[in-house]
């Protein structure tokens, strides 16, 4: 035997020991499932800059698009929250807001244009998230969310994002998602100030928690003004705060609020406890 062929044999004798030592080769049928794509080629395309991060894998998108969204205002905040949501891929996304689209709302309210005034904001809103992601079932409520119909509307929701504005909703948008058990994400904007706090009831304080009484006078964006950057940095962060929620990639803001001075742009994080006798989470 020469010894090149010795050699092959030396190393061939290797490999088959080293093979017997491998447990069993993975079923083929297995490979060949785990190994295709849970997305389709237009969701990939559509959503490739979020999936290249790696905390946003194909379940995270799937997460999104197995998601009910009803977004609660189609104003300043509703707009780029409803915005992202609906690029972002979340599959069914509700709209409810009441209002006809104004020329006043126009500077902070994205999602309408000049030629919508007098329209209802929610078809409005809904008709632009069509344009946005023909891929998403977008349905309009052009309803003022009240105790009557706050139940139905949550009813069967992964999760609730309040932009209403009115103390008063907030408490009764929380009140039922505290009820149902509804994931939910709150935030006001008014003047040069804005908060954001995300939900989950029965786990962490909930917005009646850090807000036990609607406050005397909470002067309103027609009132104090609001300037149109600093409602879509609260609206984005709330989106953020939604996209977190829906995918489980990042911590989302609980058991605190963010407190956000759009003058100077300081953030302050003020953490909620929850409270035994409230209303809304205790135990009752
Ligand atoms: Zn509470």
């Amino acid at each position: 035997m020469s010894e090149s062929s010795s050699r092959r044999s030396f190393f061939r004798d290797l490999a088959a020991a080293a093979a017997r030592a491998l447990p069993d080769p993975t079923p083929v049928e297995f490979v060949t499932e785990s190994s295709q794509p849970l997305l389709n080629d237009s969701e990939m395309e559509r959503y490739s800059r979020q999936l290249l991060l790696p905390e946003w894998t194909e379940l995270a998108q799937l997460a999104l698009r197995d998601a009910s969204v009803l977004v609660i205002g189609a104003g300043a905040l509703g707009s780029p929250v409803a915005a992202y949501l609906a690029g972002a891929g979340v599959g069914r996304l509700g709209i409810a807001d009441s209002d006809v689209v104004e020329i006043s709302n126009l500077h902070r309210q994205p999602l309408h244009f000049t030629p919508d005034a007098g329209a209802q904001k929610a078809e409005s809103a809904a008709a632009k998230l069509r344009f946005l992601n023909p891929d998403i079932l977008v349905e309009a409520y052009p309803v003022y969310v009240e105790e009557d119909n706050v139940r139905g509307l949550i009813a069967h929701q992964d999760l609730i994002v309040d932009c209403s504005d009115s103390f008063a909703t907030r408490h009764l948008v929380n009140a039922a998602c505290c009820a149902a058990g509804v994931p939910l994400v709150e935030a006001g904007v008014v003047g040069w100030s804005g908060l954001v706090m995300s939900i989950r009831p029965g786990e962490t304080a909930c917005y009646r928690c850090a807000f036990p009484v609607e406050p005397e006078h909470a002067p309103s964006c027609a009132e104090a003004g609001v300037l149109g950057p600093a409602a879509g940095v609260i609206g984005s962060l709330q989106a953020l705060e939604a996209l977190k929620l829906l995918s489980g990639t990042a911590p989302p803001l609980t058991d605190a609020f963010l407190q956000v001075d759009l003058a100077s742009l300081e953030v302050l994080r003020v953490a909620v406890t929850r409270r035994a006798d409230c209303p809304d989470c205790g135990p009752g």
